[in-house]
């Protein structure tokens, strides 16, 4: 949005400006030329009038801070939005009377939102990384926490960018905090903005952070460090100037005649980091410099990585083409190492110039300006490299955790909300206090009755927002209630509260359960009062996991938890198996095949065989037995492939539709451990109406649960259906049906 700049801003031409802004509007118009400059001035007029009269600790105007910010931003050729919003980025937080309303009426829309992205990553309640109290891990999840928070706030990445540089100018005038703020800084530039610099690819700011904080995380090492770079300084330089001459020469022979080629030295966190991870002496780190060269066509980088191959004789497997297989930030480029002019290792890296500037500046070169690229273009260009940028599967600092919340699109579905000590909770989009109270502790969710978020009382059924600081009201004697169920986001939550209705309406579930058992016994012809006797019953739910006497497992079947069918099972006792055959009729069908269906009334006995237990849409087989009815098999069980083998002609073969019974079917679910995964299991088996009997959890090393447990279920679609609902919970590695009730599968 331009209009004329001398009608809004009434700033006189011929104004004295200071040099740091004429060199900021110098460069800015260097690379792009029809840049609105007059709005550029405003803003920094505009910044230095809102912190008129404070200081840095440096003892510096306040407004050298902005500006550097915005020389940096500018340095990436950012647009003149993010350079305006750079010199803007610390008016809203720390001036008076300065809103984001405002901003927005002085400097357009795009740059209030720039300006309140940028304030609002400022966490004021984050818990400080690394403070008093807080142990390592803690550290590393606050770290991740932030990162994961930050990217996920940056709606607009230029936000990230100005972020970005904001900390680079802090941590170099880091110098001028006390000791102890100083480490806290430089750690959290080491642990959170170098790796999202490198993520985002902006080479530049990531090396920088790194050296800096490196300075003032081990100034010991990174004096000893310097000391010993500038020492082989000289030799080094003359050494690459001359190898630079030998390339320049050969790459003009090939015809490639405005290559530029670079000596770069290596950072210093880089250098150090190599002699710590493969225990070298600094003596032992011969390249500290390497060459770059930059061509203008992909080809040219092809016949140029020829050229340095037939110069220098190249080091076995080190030759990288990520070219053809760019990295996930989009950083594309040919790595060779070779045998240098003094038999010492030395990298070469060759590029075009669009991959240097990508490489350089990441992220921030897709705001710089191209002349006839369409807009359309490079939007695309920045979702893919969204999508990229949360493939971390490279990156081992991430715990598994972040990776696996990162690699389905929870992005844009989450909110981070803070509690008043300033840790960070993630939710889903929705959540509300209720959600976050069972993610403090569950206690908390339990004695719930009110809510602050950001110091002001709101109902619980409130959706939390970004940033939000929510503060939970707790009463010892109170007590979850059921229209939580419908404000509740979070699976957590949910069941949780519904556990707690269950348990509150034992008497209610009992009286169900009981009512449900006398069905049953009445449905296969007995009499309930010869079961249901208290020592029957007492002794029966003994087999149950929990269950200490008779009201416990008629809650249980009365809510759900165990089915039906094997409670009578086991009250009939141990009758000839099955307790309850399945009397099918058989019908011959036209194609052959003999449908069966269940009457109830017919001669013919037709069981499962419990090698396999076949259900309803299993692809089957029936045996005819001497004299014992029909043994039906799955087709794919080994004993029907023995029969087919030994006794073809007593085989059948079988459509069996479902026929309103359930059958009990072995399940196996292999599962990362975490608090509540059975619940939430559990809340599927009951929303998909498939009974539960005798599930068993083991441990095995490495957080894998593996839940072993007996399904009641219509038939194989109502089977697949239930299995995939499982299958949805991240947590769950696998979903097996067994074969029967051991074996593998
Ligand atoms: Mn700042």
């Amino acid at each position: 949005m331009k209009t004329n700049p001398t009608d809004r801003y009434h700033i006189d031409d011929q104004w004295e400006e200071p040099e740091a802004l004429h060199e900021l509007t110098q460069k800015l118009y260097a690379y792009h030329p029809e840049s609105d400059l007059v709005r550029v001035r405003y803003a920094y007029y505009f910044a230095e009038k809102a912190h008129a009269g404070k200081l840095r600790s440096s003892g510096d105007p306040y407004i050298t801070h902005p500006l550097a910010v915005a020389h940096i931003v500018a340095d990436l050729r950012m647009d003149d939005d993010s350079v305006v919003s750079a010199l803007l980025h610390d008016t809203v937080e720390d001036c008076e009377g300065v809103t984001v309303e405002t901003i927005t009426s002085r400097f357009g829309p795009e740059v209030g939102n720039l300006v309140d992205g940028v304030t609002k990553l400022s966490w004021r309640h984050v818990r400080e990384l690394g403070s008093q109290g807080m142990r390592a891990q803690e550290t590393i999840k606050a770290a991740e926490s932030l990162r994961k928070m930050l990217l996920a706030m940056a709606k607009d990445f230029r936000v990230m960018v100005i972020k970005l540089a904001d900390r680079l100018h802090n941590m170099i005038t880091l110098d001028s905090l006390p000791p102890e703020k100083r480490t806290r800084i430089a750690t959290e530039t080491m642990d959170v903005y170098a790796p999202l610099a490198a993520r985002l690819g902006i080479w530049q700011i990531k090396w920088q952070l790194e050296d800096l904080a490196f300075k003032h995380l081990h100034p010991a090492e990174f004096k000893q460090m310097t000391e010993l770079v500038s020492r082989s300084r000289a030799q080094r330089e003359t050494d690459i100037n001359r190898a630079i001459g030998a390339l320049r020469e050969r790459l003009e022979s090939e015809g490639i005649r405005d290559a530029e080629i670079q000596g770069r030295p290596k950072h210093l966190y880089s250098i150090f980091n190599k002699m710590i991870q493969q225990g070298l002496d600094f003596d032992q780190i011969f390249d500290l410099t390497a060459i770059r060269i930059i061509v203008n066509t992909i080809p040219e980088c092809y016949q140029a990585v020829g050229a340095v191959h037939a110069l220098w004789v190249p080091m076995g497997n080190l030759f990288y083409d990520y070219i053809a297989k760019q990295k996930s930030n989009g950083y594309q480029s040919l790595h060779t190492k070779v045998i240098g002019p003094h038999g010492e290792p030395m990298e070469v890296q060759i590029r075009t110039r669009r991959m240097h500037e990508i490489a350089e500046f990441g992220v921030a070169a897709h705001w710089t300006y191209k002349e006839g690229r369409a807009k359309q273009e490079e939007t695309q260009k920045l979702a893919t490299l969204r999508q990229q940028l949360f493939d971390w599967s490279s990156d081992a600092r991430m715990s598994s955790d972040f990776l696996r919340s990162l690699s389905t699109d929870l992005f844009a579905e989450q909110v981070f909300v803070f509690t008043p000590r300033g840790d960070v909770m993630d939710l889903p989009k929705g959540a509300t206090p209720i959600d976050f109270a069972f993610r403090v502790h569950t206690q908390v969710g339990m004695t719930l009755v009110g809510a602050k978020v950001n110091g002001h009382i709101v109902t619980l059924s409130t959706p939390l927002k970004n940033g939000d600081v929510c503060e939970l009201i707790t009463r010892s004697n109170a007590a979850p209630s059921l229209d939580w169920l419908d404000y509740a986001k979070t699976s957590h939550a949910k069941s949780r509260v519904r556990a707690y209705f269950r348990r509150t309406h034992r008497d209610e579930y009992a009286q169900k359960g009981k009512e449900a058992i006398e069905r049953e016994l009445k449905t296969q012809g007995l009499e309930p009062r010869e079961f249901l006797g208290e020592d029957r019953l007492t002794e029966v739910a003994k087999a149950y996991e929990g269950c200490h006497e008779a009201e416990d497992l008629l809650a249980k079947v009365g809510g759900g938890l165990v089915s039906v069918q094997s409670v009578v099972q086991k009250l009939v006792g141990n009758r000839p198996e099955p307790a309850k055959p399945n009397r099918i009729e058989s019908k011959r069908s036209d194609g052959g095949k003999t449908v069966l269906v269940s009457t109830g009334a017919s001669n013919l006995l037709v069981r499962r065989a419990r090698c396999c237990e076949p259900i309803p849409g299993d692809d089957v087989v029936g045996y005819v037995t001497r004299g014992r009815g029909i043994m039906l098999h799955r087709s794919a069980c080994p004993n029907a492939q023995h029969l087919r083998d030994t006794e073809p002609e007593r085989l059948v073969e079988f459509d069996w539709p479902a026929d309103g019974t359930n059958y009990p079917v072995w399940i196996r679910i292999l599962a990362q451990d975490r608090q509540g995964l059975l619940m939430d299991v559990s809340t599927v088996f009951a929303e998909t109406k498939a009974n539960v009997g005798n599930a068993t959890i083991r441990m095995t090393p490495g957080h894998t649960a593996e839940i072993s447990l007996t399904l009641e279920v219509q038939d194989a679609a109502h089977l697949s259906h239930v299995m995939n609902r499982v299958g949805q919970y991240q947590d769950v590695i696998s979903v097996l049906r067994k074969f029967g009730r051991g074996g593998a599968n």
